[in-house]
């Protein structure tokens, strides 16, 4: 198993991407805390995968991400639980489709703050534990729009750069202490929000990918096995697109 007796925390666990990032690292033999917005959508995550595994080793946190102190907190409780942290995921995030003359500064603020300020909270508090021990993996989920932009939303493709940005200066400063930092940019996946689209819709985006079709959280998932595991022991600073060849 490529991450046997890893410890993980994954935010943005509890459905869509990350979930089958705790599903995929539970299956490599990993450890996973995963994050979640409320206490019942957490509760819900763990007992569908405890009805699948009753014994899979999986705690579950739902921290305000956007406070630096409260994910100290569940860092440093995860830390306790289980004596370390290898693997930090930070995936929640939430898109905007708002065009400009609509956009209130609230908004775009919703999106720095759970995009890019948790995201820098996350990869803090994973570092302050990683770097003195000289080894870890940081991985965020970025997006296609960080490379083509979006038409409308603006703030969603601006904080998925800032991602990018956090990604490969963070991939420089802490290379010398041992720990890597990566991003993968899924494009259009087929988790709730996609699923719920009309199929015409669906087939119209689909023709702006070469491969014809939206991902399966599964395909991108797996790039964060690959990204967290040994396999990758020599790369870092990278946004790894996982978007079936997007055209957009
Ligand atoms: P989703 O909406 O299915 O899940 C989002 C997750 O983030 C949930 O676990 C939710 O609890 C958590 N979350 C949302 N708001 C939160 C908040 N305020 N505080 C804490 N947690 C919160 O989303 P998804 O499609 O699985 O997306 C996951 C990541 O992938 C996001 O960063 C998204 O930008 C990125 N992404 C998704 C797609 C796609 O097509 N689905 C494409 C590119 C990038």
């Amino acid at each position: 198993m490529l991450l046997e007796g890893k410890v993980a925390i994954v935010t943005g666990g509890t459905r869509g991407i990350g979930l089958s990032i705790v599903k995929s690292f539970l299956a490599e033999g990993a450890k996973v805390a995963l994050c979640g917005s409320r206490e019942e959508t957490v509760t819900k995550a763990l007992d569908a995968i405890k009805a699948e595994n009753p014994k899979a080793p999986v705690l579950g946190y739902w921290p305000d991400l956007t406070s630096n102190e409260a994910v100290s907190a569940m860092v440093n409780s995860v830390v306790e639980t289980w004596g370390t942290l290898d693997v930090m995921v930070n995936n929640a995030g939430i898109s905007q489709s708002t065009p400009l003359l609509d956009y209130t500064p609230e908004e775009f603020q919703r999106a720095m703050d759970l995009n890019v300020t948790a995201v820098f909270n996350g990869c803090q508090a994973a570092a302050r534990i990683m770097a003195p021990k000289g080894t870890g993996v940081i991985l965020n989920t970025s997006s296609m729009v960080s490379i083509y932009g979006q038409k409308s939303g603006v703030g969603y493709p601006t904080s998925k750069f800032a991602v990018n940005g956090l990604t490969k200066s963070l991939a420089r400063e802490l290379a010398p202490q041992g720990v890597r930092v990566n991003a993968v940019a899924p494009g259009v996946t087929s988790t709730d929000m996609v699923a719920a689209l009309p199929e015409a819709v669906v087939q119209r985006i689909s023709m702006g990918i070469a491969m014809g079709r939206p991902g399966e959280p599964q395909e991108v998932a797996d790039a964060f096995v690959y990204l967290a595991s040994d396999k990758a022991s020599y790369v870092t600073g990278v946004v790894l697109s996982v978007d079936g060849g997007a055209l957009f």
